[in-house]
């Protein structure tokens, strides 16, 4: 979390997880969009599966440099205007050169009645790194286009819980590392492919070349899951933070996007019985307003069985989200017991599966 990785800039995520990889003794490559890929061959006759998480983290892009110094900035992806007065920022300029910033809030003391309940957009907002003159910020690197991000963070709260800026997703990341841990070195299992995709939070496009050039039968994503469990959210679900991972049963877009995923079947009951069988509670979501890049997965070739798995998650999108890491280790335990529990004549005919 603590590595900057805007959609579109992901490289510095992906070199730290490629050295994760090589270290577990996988090779990775990378593709031309910066997917992240390693395969850890096995037993043929079994559906091989890509395990997916995003690499990228939402944020914006410098739009304009004003004379005065102050920056003006373009979203990228689901950004919350009302999260972002005050926050602090880090304009990526370059690895170890980067700047420091915070967005302007307007002086409390003069600010109008009608002001104070106002979310500002973000087209209005000025980003203050401290230059005062255009020529000040060109010199150390800000242009157009130059990408910017929460200032990463990472705070423990109490208990397994865990604050910080892009837990979505590079707590999905972590726990598919984990999970190659774990599988990579056992024999009895299918082909596996793990992959770090790119530009999820932008277009949720980004892993359909790794999905088209790997072919897999079966595709499982990991990401966060919508916890209801605040007092804002009690009507959205049931889905609470440290009661174990997740599984979408339904998710879907409808702004702009139109895509959503409705689970393989074959793959909500192999997940069904692997929790039961690994004593891990597994707790269910279905949402509109979320999707992720499985949507766009599933939809290769002749079709991808496809599921999201995932990990409950507080306050998302906001520069400091919250997770509790005991709902990663067990999201890890979850996929270690279904994956190596498919077997040759693991049926992903839909008439298998009455419904
Ligand atoms: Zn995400």
């Amino acid at each position: 979390m603590l590595i900057p990785g805007l959609s579109g800039h992901e490289g510095r995520v992906r070199r730290r997880l490629a050295a994760e990889m090589a270290g577990l003794g996988l090779t990775t490559t990378t593709d031309r969009l910066g997917n992240l890929i390693a395969t850890a061959e096995g037993d043929p006759s079994r559906p091989s599966v890509m395990l997916f998480a995003h690499t990228d983290q939402l944020g914006f892009v410098v739009r304009k440099v004003e004379a005065s110094g102050f920056l003006r900035l373009e979203r990228l992806g689901g950004v919350p205007e009302r999260a972002l007065a005050a926050q602090e920022l880090l304009i990526c300029v370059g690895e170890g050169r980067d700047i420091r910033a915070v967005i302007g809030n307007k002086s409390h003391h003069a600010t109008s009645p009608e002001e104070k309940y106002r979310v500002v957009p973000y087209q209005e907002i000025a980003v203050d790194a401290g230059f005062s003159s255009a020529e000040a910020a060109l010199s150390a690197g800000v242009k157009i286009g130059s990408p910017v991000v929460y200032a990463p963070k990472a705070i423990a709260l109490e208990g397994d819980r865990i604050a910080g800026t892009s837990a979505d997703d590079r707590a999905g990341c972590a726990v598919v590392v984990e999970v190659a841990r774990l599988l990579a070195p056992m024999s009895q299992r299918p082909t596996i492919h793990f992959v770090f995709s790119t530009q999820e939070e932008y277009n949720l496009r980004g892993a359909m070349p790794a999905a088209q050039a790997l072919k897999p039968d079966i595709a499982i994503q990991l990401d966060l899951m919508l916890a209801t469990d605040t007092p804002d959210m009690q009507a959205r679900g049931d889905l609470s933070l440290g009661g174990g991972p997740g599984m979408s049963l339904y998710s879907f877009h409808g702004r702009g996007t139109l895509n959503g995923t409705i689970p393989h079947p074959a793959l909500v009951s192999l997940f069904e019985d692997a929790a039961r069988d690994a004593g891990v509670p597994l707790q269910r979501s279905a949402q509109v307003g979320v999707l992720t890049d499985s949507s766009y997965v599933q939809l290769v070739h002749g079709g991808v069985a496809a599921i999201d798995l995932g990990f409950p998650c507080r306050y998302t999108h906001s520069a400091l989200e919250v997770c509790d890491l005991s709902d990663l280790v067990g999201l890890a335990a979850l996929l270690v017991a279904g994956i190596s529990s498919i077997e040759a004549d693991f049926s992903l005919n839909r008439d298998d599966y009455p419904e």
